[in-house]
């Protein structure tokens, strides 16, 4: 067979008679190339960058001969722009959506079976499917990323939108995760439209660096690293250990952000990669969580969440907890970096601006905590010691430090009786956090969607009512 996605289904392979384990399939690089390539580097950094270059070529992806496309290998610097000022979403096509039919209803029908017997428990709530579950469905969904929403992907790559839930994003983890569809196929179709004329350079380079690119990287790091890695704890986090079945109470988080970011994962089952990064990865880690429980939280709430891929993406990148190997710097911000990339922070009860305060942003009052927490080791950082700089220039960071122990490491949330009069107000048609008018409160400029805190009386129409 061939081999599989985890240590633990290797191991049980392995185990049973007259099995033989045959190469990866879904993957760009081969294994032991991978491993030639890490053994040669005589104790050098291993880094994506490199790794990327050289499967570029090896593949024969947006180059001629052995030199970029274009002369630059990167064009982040064109990427991972802010949203576009004024819109609530992108000026983009909607990504292919599958039509159900009688085996999604079949499918359906077990699952809610088996979670009435009690057999299992699911997270989030029962929507439409949202990912290609077949071959052919996988083509269509490429096809329609490729000519309609690829040309758009690449500036507003990390931008984050309230309204926009899928932004100009491919949505093909799930299937290619799932073996439907090959990495070199999918960025074979990528550099077509470039060199058609209908992509951008940068927006095919940006998503031929996802795919090939850290896609690969993060596959072959989870083998390479051996089956430890997953309980590197290297910042000593030990809060929240116990993890259990994710509780999505979005209505219940006062922070703009959290509140959309955790709305999506229970509605989808999946947000881009910044919302996991740069908001709930980022949470986690400025709160001291351990990274062991977060990932496991992420393997229970996403659509395509393997092992191979989630430890190092949670342990490694967005925790930290590999001390640096993944990433030089802990993928820490503080409010400023969510208000530069998204429209959330006008639509919130907290100013991104506050460390202290009731109105303090929890981003910006736990990212100095968390800097705070580890100074002496990112002393020791050049890509943090301006961080440290800037802490040692705040005169109240004990105060900060102080007040953020005291709102411990529950979601941030709406005082109990502003709640209360808040359900009052909206009771009237509108609904302003006292206090806050200028700020906005937390619901959408639409009155509707999942932004409000009270859900159930201001429930937008023909959504699931929100768990609780
Ligand atoms: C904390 C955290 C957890 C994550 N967990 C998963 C996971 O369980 N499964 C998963 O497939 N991806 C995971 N990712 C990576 C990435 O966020 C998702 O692959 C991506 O958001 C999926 O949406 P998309 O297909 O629209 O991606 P696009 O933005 O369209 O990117 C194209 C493709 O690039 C690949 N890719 C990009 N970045 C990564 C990465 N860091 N690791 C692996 N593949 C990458 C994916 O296959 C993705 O489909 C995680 C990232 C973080 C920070
Ligand atoms: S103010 Fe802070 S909590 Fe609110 S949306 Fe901005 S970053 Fe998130």
């Amino acid at each position: 067979m061939c081999h599989p996605t985890s240590y633990g289904a290797l191991r049980l392979v392995n185990d049973l008679p007259d099995v033989e384990v045959l190469p990866a399939r879904g993957f760009a690089t081969a294994m032991p190339d991978f491993r030639r390539w890490a053994d040669g580097l005589g104790g050098k950094r291993m880094l994506l960058e490199d790794f990327y270059r050289r499967a570029r070529v090896a593949h024969g992806v947006l180059v001629e001969g052995t030199d970029p496309v274009g002369g630059k290998w990167n064009l982040d610097h064109d990427n991972r722009e802010p949203p576009p000022k004024g819109v609530t979403r992108l000026d983009v096509t909607d990504p292919w959506w599958p039509e159900e039919d009688e085996i999604d209803a079949q499918v359906r029908e077990d699952l809610d079976r088996w979670e009435r017997d009690g057999d299992v428990q699911f997270v989030g709530d029962d929507g439409p499917r949202r990912f290609a579950a077949t071959r052919a469905e996988a083509v269509q969904a490429l096809e329609r990323f490729v000519t309609e929403r690829l040309p758009v992907f690449g500036p507003h790559e990390d931008a984050m939108l309230q309204g926009d839930d899928w932004m100009a994003h491919s949505l093909l983890s799930a299937p290619m995760n799932l073996g439907l569809l090959d990495p070199l196929e999918v960025v074979q179709r990528a550099e077509e439209g470039h060199r058609s004329g209908d992509v951008p350079l940068a927006s095919a380079e940006g998503f031929v660096r996802q795919v090939i690119g850290w896609r690969d990287y993060v596959w072959h790091l989870y083998w390479y690293t051996g089956e430890e890695y997953r309980h590197r704890n290297a910042l000593q986090h030990k809060g929240k250990r116990r993890s259990g079945s994710p509780r999505l109470d979005d209505a219940e988080i006062g922070a703009a952000c959290l509140s959309d970011v955790v709305g999506d994962v229970r509605e989808h089952g999946w947000t881009h990669h910044i919302p996991r990064l740069m908001v709930l990865g980022n949470y986690a880690m400025q709160r001291g969580w351990d990274p062991l429980a977060v990932t496991d939280w992420f393997h229970r709430a996403f659509v395509d969440g393997y092992d191979w891929v989630m430890v190092p993406n949670v342990v490694g990148m967005s925790q930290h907890a590999d001390g640096g190997l993944m990433a030089t710097k802990p993928y820490a911000a503080g409010g400023a970096y969510i208000n530069k990339m998204s429209d959330y922070c006008r639509g919130c009860r907290y100013d991104p601006r506050k460390r202290l305060g009731e109105d303090a942003c929890p981003f910006t009052a736990g990212y100095w905590t968390f800097i705070d927490r580890h100074r002496d080791r990112f002393a020791k950082n050049h890509r943090m010691t301006q961080a440290v700089r800037g802490l040692d220039r705040l005169s109240d960071v004990a105060a900060v430090v102080e007040q953020e122990q005291a709102r411990g490491s529950r979601a941030p949330d709406w005082p109990r009786q502003q709640v209360a009069q808040a359900l009052v107000v909206v009771e009237h048609g509108g609904l302003r956090s006292p206090g806050h008018e200028h700020r906005g409160n937390g619901v959408r400029p639409d009155g509707g969607g999942r932004h409000d805190v009270v859900g159930q009386a201001v429930a937008a129409p023909g959504r699931h009512a929100r768990g609780r």
